[in-house]
């Protein structure tokens, strides 16, 4: 078969170059602005795939990235340090929960809930009978969540058309339903049920909201009864906050507003504010202690190349210090009030199903002809409506969310909110 030429050899993610969708080329971006070379400026109201928390190019990130540049670009991590992965470490301790006492790096969500995997089981690994416990290796999921691309994170994550040739290479888990409001119960009744089974090492959630799942938001109360079930069973809790950390759900952590703290926090996306790839695993020490030891054998086999980039720890750093010296958080409670008055206000004029809202997220559901979920044939229309009025939108399926960087201003969020209102009677 031969297929038509292309304008460029690159093979985009989650992109089917067979419908021909144009491909904007961006050039530079500020704050909530990206930049086109055919001189377009387009809103990002995704936050380019939800990593830009503060904004693009934000100057104090920039010019902690330049600084670093000139002084250590790489360092082999194995053994040896440096000094932004340390304030990395040290900025983490101070504004997570104090009970994660240890931070691993490595370099994109998908990376950090490997990670995460490989601590629970490792950890339970060390509890073998022969170490006078029970092996454990059943991880437990939620129906809807999204960890990652990578086999495993696939594995952990929803079955569907996104994985279906790699299905034989996935391993098994248990799954309890999503917590949908008025059926909570048999989300905790589930989770019981396979706690109860004395092989299950781990739960694995994402706080509050499913990104990828179709911004599905579920209840505090319920994700502080999952983790009080787990506790009581001894089963581990991982927090994947790759997308709800860092104020995107209202607050640094989704898991605060449940007051619940994890023995596992996966965080990547805003830990740079966006600008450069990095994550942390972040473990509590009864993980770490599992993995210590004076036997070479026990260590914890995990690292890739690039483990704590110098050049983007300074970035992180720097993230860091924007939260702690910047209002950040009034940002983002401002951001959260603009956001659920437009969904409000829409609502009064036109039909659309589910409005939600949490924090930083409000996401509605548009009536499809279609089969609804995230093939729905909607998407790819709505997605091409939205880029021709210059804003970067990119519905799941049927639902359109506005994830917007916290720095948006009144005027671009409020042209983003009348096109949704346009789209939502057009289509
Ligand atoms: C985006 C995301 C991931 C994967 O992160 P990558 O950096 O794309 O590998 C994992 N978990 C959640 C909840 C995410 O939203």
């Amino acid at each position: 078969m031969t297929l038509p030429p292309a304008a460029s050899p690159i093979w985009h993610p989650f992109t089917q170059h067979g419908l021909g969708e144009p491909i904007p080329l961006v050039t530079h971006a500020e704050g909530a602005l990206l930049h086109t070379a055919d001189g377009r400026t387009v809103i990002d109201a995704v936050s380019s795939w939800w990593v830009t928390t503060h904004g693009h190019c934000h100057p104090r990130i920039m010019a902690a990235v330049a600084e670093q540049a000139q002084k250590l670009d790489q360092l082999i991590f194995a053994g040896w340090t440096h000094e932004p992965a340390e304030a990395v470490a040290a900025g983490l301790t101070a504004i997570m929960p104090p009970e994660l006492t240890r931070v691993f790096f490595s370099d994109s969500g998908s990376t950090s809930v490997e990670v995460a995997l490989k601590m629970a089981l490792g950890y339970w690994h060390a509890n073998t009978p022969a170490n006078g416990g029970t092996p454990r290796h059943r991880i437990v999921v939620m129906e809807h969540s999204y960890h990652g691309d990578t086999i495993g994170a696939m594995s952990v994550g929803q079955r569907g058309v996104f994985n279906q040739p790699y299905d034989p290479l996935l391993f098994d888990v248990g799954r309890i339903p999503f917590p949908a409001a008025g059926a909570e119960q048999e989300t905790l009744d589930a989770l019981e049920a396979l706690c109860r089974q004395t092989d299950t090492a781990a739960l694995i959630v994402e706080p509050l909201v499913l990104g990828a799942g179709g911004m599905l938001i579920y209840g505090a109360e319920t994700l502080k009864a999952m983790a009080d079930i787990c506790a009581r069973y001894g089963v581990l809790f991982i927090a994947d906050e790759v997308m709800t950390g860092w104020g995107r759900t209202g607050t640094l952590l989704a898991c605060e507003q449940a007051g619940v703290v994890p023995d596992i926090l996966c965080l990547s996306k805003g830990l740079t504010g966006g600008s450069l790839p990095l994550a942390v695993t972040m473990a509590s020490e009864a993980i770490f202690a599992a993995h210590w030891s004076t036997d070479r054998a026990r260590m914890f086999f995990h690292s890739s190349s690039y483990t704590a980039n110098p050049i983007a720890c300074a970035a992180a750093a720097a993230n860091l210090a924007i939260w702690r010296e910047e209002p950040v958080m009034e940002c983002v409670a401002d951001l959260g009030r603009r956001q659920s008055a437009w969904l409000e206000k829409l609502g009064r004029f036109c039909h659309f199903d589910n409005p939600r809202a949490l924090g930083t997220i409000a996401a509605l559901d548009l009536r499809t002809r279609g089969e609804g979920g995230y093939m729905d044939g909607l998407a790819p229309e709505l997605m091409a409506f939205f880029r021709s009025r210059d804003i970067l939108l990119r519905p799941l399926g049927n639902t359109v969310y506005v994830m917007p960087p916290y720095c948006i201003t009144d005027d671009q969020l409020d042209e983003v909110w009348n096109a949704i209102g346009e789209a939502v009677i057009s289509f």
